[in-house]
């Protein structure tokens, strides 16, 4: 069965506005606006919680104070280069000087003492990182996330658009959120309990065997646009981290992939992949990114590498399957790492751009600086592996203007480490302080 009689047209206006939605999703996120205003020593909590539900949006909350860090040597990931005792100066959410103490004098007068003042000597400052791979469900994940130095991340799909409200937060509370590219529902043969995020999911209930015909699928990807979704999620295999699962099966081919990758139109679509089929099939049809991707051969590397495929290897969360209780899953991942190593050595030798994701899941989040390590690891120099969490992540999201370097203007997002980013792979594990949207989010200074 399938979706022809209406899946040509856009969902239907539906019953359930968008903002009817997104207070479910924020409900499901843990997020209660009086509560986080509260937090955030913000609003008063009656009067935030009034002016969301009034009809208007009130105005802009007032940004944070002005920030500045220095004394550090501050490092820009697309040159290379590095600036020691370098001062960077952070007002209403961007960067407003950044450079030598000559180069920064008249910025810092112009502050007239009004900035909060970090000392970062000794230390590294840098922009903040990049995770191209999460899955955030609530708000104590997004400050987990921040918390591992992440300051911007693209979803890898939520339960209920918890990322769609999510990636709405730091409009209104800065530092409670990631900056987030959300990605909605994921595209997949089963919904399971997500039907119920959508009343526009209705029909979708009805399909035997799932969706799979390429009308649905592109419905169902309209439907996430709809709702806030600036990024499609979907896959061409089982997953890896269930022991009754063979990542080898194929769940969608290349003429599937190939509807979802229409209806994603500009989005774009980021592939969850395993197979060598699922995998070519994935980025012949035009996914924009390969997520894991361990089996994949020369030729699709060199076919990735002439297309501009992003590729998202998640090394933390294949190599991470080692240590599993699971015999299955142990063995598994015992198998898969050395291969999936292999292939972002040969994915980077061959120009194909690999970026940094973790693959978290909730609470339990990876710091992005790991899997930069295990980048780094697999054979990328320690300053690919920084871009791969930086400048080609936030070219990845299609923020290259704004995040990934710091530069006049760009996002007020930063973090201060421990050792030197471009001689020592893990330096990026060794995090002194996060500054997420202006704000100071962590501070072991
Ligand atoms: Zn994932």
């Amino acid at each position: 069965m399938c979706l022809h009689d209406h899946t040509p047209e856009a969902p239907s206006a539906a019953a359930v506005p968008r903002r009817g939605i997104l207070a479910g999703a924020a409900a499901l996120a843990g997020i209660s606006v009086a509560s986080l205003a509260a937090q955030l020593g913000g609003a008063p909590a009656a009067e935030a919680a009034d002016a969301a539900t009034s009809s208007s949006r009130g105005d802009r909350p007032a940004s944070p104070s002005p920030l500045m860090i220095e004394g550090g040597t501050i490092v820009d990931p697309k040159t290379g280069h590095a600036v020691e005792d370098g001062v960077l100066v952070l007002e209403g959410g961007r960067v407003t000087a950044v450079g030598s103490r000559t180069e920064t004098r008249r910025a810092v007068a112009a502050l007239a003492g009004r900035a909060r003042t970090v000392d970062a000597s000794g230390r590294w400052v840098l922009p903040g990182l990049i995770d191209v791979h999460v899955h955030a469900n609530a708000l104590s994940d997004a400050a987990a996330i921040l918390q591992g130095g992440a300051t911007s991340v693209r979803s890898g799909s939520t339960s209920f658009y918890q990322d769609v409200a999510l990636a709405a937060l730091p409009e209104w509370a800065a530092g409670a959120s990631p900056r987030m590219s959300p990605a909605g529902l994921f595209i997949s043969p089963e919904l399971g309990e997500s039907l119920l995020a959508d009343p526009d999911l209705g029909p979708l209930a009805a399909l035997h065997g799932g969706v799979n015909e390429p009308a649905d699928l592109a419905y169902l990807a309209r439907v996430n646009l709809k709702r806030g979704a600036k990024v499609i999620k979907t896959r061409a295999n089982p997953r890896a981290g269930l022991a009754e699962q063979d990542p080898r099966e194929l769940v969608y081919n290349y003429g599937q992939l190939s509807a979802v990758v229409k209806a994603a139109g500009k989005a774009g679509v980021l592939c969850h992949a395993y197979s060598a089929e699922g995998i070519d099939g994935a980025v012949r049809a035009g996914v924009r990114s390969i997520e894991h991707g361990v089996f994949v051969t020369e030729q699709t590397i060199a076919r990735m590498a002439s297309r501009g495929t992003y590729f998202t290897p998640t090394l933390d969360a294949i190599t991470g399957m080692s240590g599993s209780s699971d015999p299955i899953l142990a063995a598994r991942g015992r198998e898969y790492t050395p291969i999936i190593k292999e292939a972002v050595r040969a994915a980077h030798e061959a120009g194909v751009t690999v970026v940094a994701g973790t693959d978290s899941f909730g609470s339990e989040v990876t710091p992005i600086g790991t899997e930069v390590r295990l980048l780094a690891e697999a054979g990328l120099s320690p300053l690919d592996a920084l871009r791969a969490a930086t400048v080609n992540a936030a070219a990845l999201l299609g923020w290259g203007a704004d995040a990934g370097r710091l530069v006049r203007g760009s996002y007020a997002d930063a973090v201060v480490v421990n050792a030197d980013p471009l001689s020592n792979p893990s330096a990026l594990e060794q995090i002194s302080a996060v500054v997420a949207q202006g704000v100071l989010v962590r501070n072991n200074l």
